[in-house]
């Protein structure tokens, strides 16, 4: 679901070629029938079961970017001269990293490649992020990352997120707090693999906004293997899922799945 920093957020749905504009379908009745024919995102063959959101088995096994180490950066081992796919490591790896605090269910640490800001911040529904870092490689984005988990989450408690229920927080602040209690941290890394690998940096916070007319009380996640018929009026878009009056879909959750898509009214 490819969404752009717009206030609010700007939702498309990319269903065959075209992509329909989701914000403007907030309040009207949806519906999704899942076929029960998904396709790896890689390959395109048809996969009983999809593996890390969208990908087969094989493709699973072989692709750099299902390895463990893109969930626990890190544990990259392209320097061991080990990597899946060295040539897209090059791309996606051994390039500029943001490390960043965002607001998203609370305060969190996490990091994403240069070119991945706003998106990811989206991605995880935050409503406010702000970089802290900029950094040589994944890598090392993962090791300054383990470093600020002693003293920050990691994680979004996506319920929390999808409920609006958010506390006001100053990422600036937080931001010289965190980085005043990595400092030793930084200072060790800075002499393993050089002064200019790490940058502190000061830019500004994002503020971003979600298409939501009303919060769910209580979050129920759909799941398409199971119920493959998905009906309700959409009451909001955040992070990747949809929120009907019905429960939540992470369209996500669902990438390669063949599925009918509908507006009823
Ligand atoms: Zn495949």
């Amino acid at each position: 679901m490819p969404a752009e920093a717009a206030n609010p957020v700007a939702y498309n749905l990319a269903v065959g070629d075209t992509r329909i504009p989701m914000n403007e379908l907030v309040g009207h009745r949806l519906r999704f029938d899942f076929d029960g024919v998904i396709r790896c995102i890689h390959c395109d063959r048809k996969t009983k079961k999809s593996f890390n959101q969208g990908f087969c088995y094989p493709c699973f096994r072989k692709l750099a970017a299902c390895d463990s180490c893109i969930m626990s950066p890190e544990k990259c081992h392209y320097h061991l001269g080990t990597c899946r796919e060295p040539e897209w490591g090059e791309r996606h790896c051994m390039v500029e990293h943001v490390v960043y605090l965002a607001n998203s269910s609370g305060l969190k640490v996490g990091i994403t490649r240069g070119t991945q800001v706003p998106t990811r911040w989206i991605d995880q529904g935050a409503v406010d992020a702000v970089p802290m870092l900029r950094v040589a490689t994944r890598y090392l984005a993962g090791l300054v990352e383990v470093a600020c988990k002693q003293h920050v989450a990691d994680r979004t408690n996506w319920r929390a997120m999808l409920k609006g229920d958010v506390p006001e927080l100053d990422l600036v602040t937080e931001r010289s707090r965190i980085l005043a209690l990595i400092e030793d941290d930084l200072t060790g890394l800075r002499q393993q693999h050089g002064d200019d690998s790490l940058r502190v940096v000061d830019e500004a916070a994002l503020g971003l906004a979600y298409p939501v007319e009303t919060w769910p009380a209580k979050v129920k996640p759909h799941n398409l293997d199971k119920t493959p018929e998905v009906e309700g009026r959409l009451e909001g878009i955040k992070g990747q899922y949809l929120m009907l009056d019905t429960g939540v879909i992470n369209i996500r959750k669902f990438t390669g799945y063949e599925v009918r898509f509908r507006v009823l009214d």
